[in-house]
Parts: C-alpha cells; structure tokens; sequence
C-alpha cells in the first residue's frame, strides 16, 4: 500500500529547529523577500512606490528618497508597528503551520512566552491573513457540494427536570446560533487527487434557502452538479444546477451517488478545532475560524514548508487592519460578517 502522504519526507520540509535559530536580520531578509518578491527583497516605499531611499544606521527603517516617509518590512502591513520581534512572528507561523486541528492561544502563549492577549491577536492576524487573500472570484464548477452546520446553539438544560424548557422550540434557543454554509469543489474524475480541492465558508443565522441561492450564485457556476442533503434550503438551487439530493436519516449515499462526505469531512475537522483547541467562538470572528479550517482542508496535501511559505506570504501581503492593530487598546471589529441576502 501506499504511504500515507504526510507520513512520507516530503511532506516534512519545515525544520521548526532551524526556525527557532534564526537570527532577527534572517528573519528580516525572509519577510522582505515575500513582501517585494520582484525585486527580490529590495525595499520599495509603500506610500509612492520609489525604490530609491537612505538607510538608516542601525535600524531596519529606510527613507523614502521621493516622499521622505520611513518605513520598515511590515509597515502597511497586518504587522505594522509589531512590538515583538520579527524572528517571533516567523516562528509563530511555523508553528501554526504544523497544527492540523489549529491551536489555542494559551498554548502560543506558553511556546512563545508572551502574554495570553499578545498570543490571542497574533493568531487573529495569521487568520485574517488567511480570509483576506481567500479567493472569492474564481467561480467553482464541475461537481461541488453544499451543506450547512449549527454552532454555538448549546443551551444548558436547567438542573431540576420541572424548570426544563423544550429546546427545540424557536423561542428557546440561544440567540447565539449561527450556521456554517460550507461549499467544497471536487477534484474532477482522472485527475491525480480525490476528495474536495477549494473550500469556501459563509456564516448565516440560519440555513434558509434566500440566503444559500445567494451564495450557490456568487461562487458556483451555472450548470455545475451540486450535492446537498435534504433540508429544504437547498431546493431553489435545482433551477439552475444539477442537483444531487441525499437524505441522511436514510442513507448517506443516494442510488445516483448524491453525498455530501466531503463537507461532513470539512464538519469533522472544524468541530475537532472548536471543541478541542478553542472552546469559545466568538461569532464576530467566526467566520475567520470557519476559513482557517477550510485553508487547512485545502492544503492537507502541500508539505509543512510550503503551508509556511505560503501562510507568511499571506501575512505580508495582507494590508493594515484596524481591527487587530490595537485590538486591546479597544479596536475592535463591531459587526459579524454574516452572509445575508438583502
Ligand atoms: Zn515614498
């Protein structure tokens, strides 16, 4: 048999140790090299563009020849004005590219040594890295599948049976709830790989059919053949696609082959995350959890290396954000970032 992909070598090009070692100007150079990759990690002014500028002794701050603004390898970007060290952040992505499952900020916190807040945001920043370069345009197509999952509904039953509410009841649930729309594209038949190769996840207070035909429109095309369970949400999406349908309390594979397994497999890994690293999901971030997991899924086949090139990359090209730039001093994000047809 085979072995398995992430037990081959391979799939273990990261060496956390050689990480770990790296000096603050090594770190430096590996930054700038992602973030002015053309031209190969000279610094260009991110206010006017000039590739023409002092350096200024001792720091790693340029000025501007043209514009005389100073800048820095993360000035403009989601580690602007960083007060730990560059080396720090590179090791802290290393090591979020390695947990399958995600990680806690209490554990960051313990393997960096810094406080459980500088922990909480540097995470924060590595995940709205990965929301905001996800890709939103490209349209999916061929054979996808649609399917939605409840979280933070949980209402604790009171203790004594006679103050029990009925939970099932509308009125009674937690106003918390919100529901997870996950869309996976297959790989095509013949191809190398199986299972999904691009996932998108979408938050909403409930799985409605509004709602969900507003999602299947922005990223399926038309045409494609679209696999989804039996709730009624999803019957407006046959009049433009090739619907699938399986019906879960009886089966989990239809006789024409509808299955949702590739979104149950996204479910699976994102319960894990939750339950067993994060515990309490804020809903104004929640869709920044839902995408980690869904960076996670579709990258299960690139080696560790690639996952940190690529995840650093993303956290250099990723622009300033008032959200996690002070998140402490009381900058915060106000709104959820809910999918709601209007
Ligand atoms: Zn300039």
């Amino acid at each position: 048999m085979a072995q398995h992909f992430l037990l081959s070598s391979q799939a273990k090009t990261l060496n956390l140790l050689k990480i770990a070692k790296y000096t603050e100007k090594q770190a430096e150079s590996y930054f700038r090299k992602l973030r002015w990759a053309n031209t190969n990690g000279k610094p260009v002014c991110p206010r006017c563009g000039s590739l023409k500028h002092y350096d200024l002794k001792g720091r790693s701050v340029w000025k501007c020849k043209e514009c005389h603004k100073q800048f820095s390898v993360t000035s403009g970007t989601l580690f602007a004005g960083h007060k730990l060290p560059l080396r720090t952040y590179l090791f802290a992505i290393a090591l979020f590219s390695n947990e399958a499952k995600g990680m806690s900020a209490l554990k960051l916190s313990r393997d960096l040594k810094v406080q459980y807040k500088t922990a909480f945001v540097l995470l924060h920043k590595i995940r709205e890295a990965l929301l905001e370069t996800r890709d939103e345009e490209t349209l999916m197509n061929g054979t996808c599948e649609i399917d939605g999952a409840y979280v933070n509904g949980y209402v604790r039953p009171e203790n004594k049976k006679e103050d029990r509410i009925d939970r099932r009841l509308y009125e009674n649930q937690n106003p918390k709830k919100r529901c997870i729309i996950v869309v996976r594209q297959r790989y095509g038949k013949g191809t190398e790989y199986v299972g999904s190769k691009r996932t998108l996840t979408f938050i909403l207070k409930n799985e409605n059919s509004k709602d969900i035909m507003k999602i299947a429109n922005n990223i399926i095309e038309k045409g494609s053949e679209v696999h989804a369970d039996e709730s009624d949400a999803y019957n407006p999406l046959h009049a433009k696609y090739n619907m699938k349908r399986v019906n879960h309390s009886v089966e989990y594979y239809s006789e024409e082959g509808a299955c949702s397994n590739q979104a149950e497999s996204y479910f699976a890994r994102f319960r894990r995350f939750q339950e067993g690293q994060i515990h309490k999901m804020d809903n104004l971030y929640l869709l920044n959890y839902a995408n980690e997991m869904a960076y996670r899924e579709d990258t299960r086949r690139m080696s560790n290396g690639e996952i940190f090139n690529d995840i650093s990359e993303k956290c250099m090209k990723t622009l300033q954000s008032n959200e996690w730039t002070g998140y402490w001093q009381g900058n915060h994000r106000v709104s959820e970032r809910l999918e709601s047809a209007a």
